[in-house]
Formats: structure tokens, sequence, C-alpha cells
């Protein structure tokens, strides 16, 4: 598949309407469901016990009323809760790959090359998976409609798909993968992701559910080639309560919350990369199934995920747009995190001189804040960053930025070592 220089730009018109359109569907919902439970319980209690309408069982009837009527409230929403956190595997991320030989030490892009920025999504579920119905063309539409070119699917399957799967529907690049559950000594300890390239025997092997990781903190990845440094499902867990009231009395506020890279996980990923002596290529999950429900409207569709969170790649200008230079940038480290409902990022670049005495970010046509990080301690904060930011002569050590926008996470980059 060839690509274009431009990649994503018709996606972003729709942003706020898209935004506004969430609210209002789960203001919706909490309006039509729930609202009538206030009024249909007391009627119910005063229909089937008429001699409740004595004064001195008011007091009691106005208990059991609220009683019930808290009791629907806190059973809905926990109840959809539940269909999330059941609906997720955990365990560890594993995607075949014919270059995997040729280990990377730094993860920048050479300064002499020209990249082109592709946005994509790892860890996706379909049909293929116990716990999702969505077709190919349903995930291939909503990616099309979010500026979307690849797509590793990583469904609840045995083994790796057998590859009479298409490996492009509707202009989208499909690779088909597995996520299995990983244990360690029989605990639930993360996610096991695998894609294939076909008629290789290579692997490339990704992380998930990095969140859920109990192990040793000196145990290594066995074939580490990158983590899922942000997971929607994670931080629905992480951040359930919060979510939970928030649905109601300010739903706009659930994207910010979801989207961000915790605090626990970018230590934990300066420690691996500290351990390793090299830097960890870092993705987002989406971890969409589009199961969840109600009346036939779904609460997740692909469309809505994909706009939240995405995985962008910088592929050589002269690349084709394969599972294989998809994975190698992946491997390479030509990888960033946007949370793409705040805007186009494309045009975002990070990148060090070979010789590490400059390191260079450049910012996309929207800016924002921007944040720079050493060993995971902030350097350097502008507060409107101007569109091009210079690190002259960097000390050792992990270097990685970030970008907010309208105060939320809008990029989170890879990380590039300094020695
Ligand atoms: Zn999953």
């Amino acid at each position: 598949m060839r690509i274009g220089l431009k990649t994503n730009k018709e996606a972003f018109s729709e942003n706020d309407s898209s935004r506004a359109a969430f609210c209002l569907l789960v203001r919706t919902w909490a309006f039509v469901i729930l609202s009538p439970m206030f009024v249909i319980t007391p009627l119910i209690l005063l229909v089937r016990d008429p001699n409740r309408r004595k004064l001195k069982n008011v007091f009691l009837r106005v208990v059991l009323g609220i009683g019930k009527t808290v009791g629907w409230l806190m059973a809905v929403p926990v109840f959809l809760f539940l269909v999330i956190v059941t609906g997720t595997k955990y365990g560890q991320l594993n995607i075949e790959n014919a270059a995997r030989s040729n280990k990377q030490a730094v993860s920048v892009r050479p300064e002499q090359k020209e990249f082109i920025d592709v946005r994509g999504e790892i860890h996706v579920h379909s049909f293929l998976s116990w716990d999702s119905k969505g077709t190919f063309e349903e995930i291939a539409q909503a990616a099309k409609k979010n500026g979307i070119r690849w797509i590793i699917l990583t469904d609840h399957i045995g083994q790796l798909p057998p590859g009479n799967y298409p490996d492009e529907v509707d202009n989208v690049l499909f690779i088909y993968g597995q996520e299995r559950c990983h244990k360690i000594d029989g605990v639930d300890c993360g996610s096991d992701l695998r894609a294939s390239l076909k008629d290789s025997e290579r692997h490339l092997n990704l992380y998930g559910h990095i969140e859920k990781f109990r192990r040793s903190p000196n145990q290594q990845w066995e074939r580490c080639d990158g983590i899922e440094l942000v997971s929607l499902h994670g931080n629905g867990r992480t951040y359930l309560g919060k979510l939970l009231a928030k649905l109601f009395w300010a739903p706009e506020e659930v994207y910010p919350d979801l989207t961000v890279a915790t605090r626990e996980n970018l230590t934990y990923w300066q420690k691996l990369a500290e351990l390793e002596q090299r830097p960890i290529p870092i993705f987002a999950a989406p971890d969409a199934h589009q199961n969840m429900g109600i009346l036939g409207v779904h609460l997740d569709p692909y469309g809505f995920i994909f706009k939240m969170i995405s995985t962008h790649i910088w592929i050589e200008k002269n690349e084709d747009l394969n599972q294989a230079s998809i994975f190698r940038a992946i491997k390479l480290g030509r990888t960033y995190i946007a949370f793409d409902y705040l805007g186009d990022t494309t045009g975002f670049q990070f990148w060090a001189a070979e010789n590490a005495n400059c390191i260079r970010v450049e910012l996309p046509r929207l800016t924002g804040k921007l944040k720079i990080f050493r060993d995971n301690t902030l350097i350097a904060e502008y507060q409107s960053a101007p569109s091009s930011v210079s690190v002259p002569m960097p000390l050792p050590g992990f270097w990685r930025v970030e970008v907010e926008r309208d105060g939320k996470p809008w990029i989170v980059s890879g990380q590039i070592l300094v020695k």
C-alpha cells in the first residue's frame, strides 16, 4: 500500500461535535433510563400496598423509594463497567516480524531522512474474539473516518489466525494477531498480544496491560519490542470510581481521565529502559471491542474509541506502508502516542542528532504546552511552545517530551537515550 503525505487531515473537523455527541449520548441515557425509576418505584409501592398511604408509613415509603432508586442508579453503571472490565483479557503482546535480528539501541529518527507520520491502532478486537461482534468492515470504516491507515487486531484466540483474511479492508491495512493471558505462577500479570507477519517465523512481542504486571522488577520481558504505555481499559479500571461519578455530572471529563499515561506506567517504562539500557518503544491501546451497549445502542463504538487514542509511527518517505515497515518503525521506537480528539498531531517530531549534541522537538501546527523530561524528571516547560525547540548538549539519560493541549494530555513521545 502506498501512502500519501497527508494522512489524517479530514478527521479532526468534527472533534467538537463528536465530544458533544458523546456527552449528549451519556446524558440522554442517564435521563431516559434512570429518571423514570425515581417516579415508577414510589408509584409501584403505593399501588401494591395501599395501606402505606397512612401517614405513619410515609417516612418508611420515602426511605424505601430512595433506597430502591439509589440501588437502580448504582446497578446500571456498575453493570456496564463490569462488562468493560470482564471483557478484558490480560497477558503479553507478541507480534511476528522478519526484521527481528537487528536490535537497535537508540530510538531516534535519523535527521538526514524524511519521514511520514502514519496513524494506526494496536490492540483492537473483532468478531474473532468471543467478546466482540465487530466486523472488519465496521473497524475499517471507523478507522477511515479517523484518518487511521493501519490496524493490528489482537483477538482472544488460541493461535495466530491462519492467514486467509484480507490484508486490506476499505483501504485500511489489517494485521492479524492474538491476545493471550500472561500468567506467572497462576497469577494474572498482564496482556499477551501477538500479531503475525505471514510466512515469518519471527515475532514482534508487545506487552499490554502493564498496569497488571506483578513480576519481579528484575525479571526482563522476553524479546520486548514495546509496551502498552497507555491502555483505555487499564485507565478505566484505575479511575473506575471517578469515571462512574463523572459519567453523570461531567461526561466531558471522561476523555481526559481515560487518555493519560499514568505515573505508575511512566515509572515502569523508565525502570525497564534503565534495566535494558535502551529506549523501550511504546504504543497506546484502544482495546476496542465495541461490545458495550444498551437497547442496541453501542456505548463504545470503534469510531469513538479510535478518535480518542492512537499510535503514530514514522516511516521513511520512500517506504511502502505494509506489515514490515510498520513493525520496523515500532521496533526502532519511531512511535508516539496521541490523544487525537484534541487535534491533529501531524507534524510532531522528536529526534536527536546522531552525535547527541542536540535534541530537537517540532510541534504540530496546533501547538500546546511542551514539557521536556530527562529520566522522568521535568527539565523544561514551555507554556505555549514555539514550533521548534532544541536542547543543546543534553546530559546523559532517557529524554522524552509530552505536549498538553487545553490542559489535557495530547502527545507522549518515545524515549531518546543519550549515552
Ligand atoms: Zn484486549
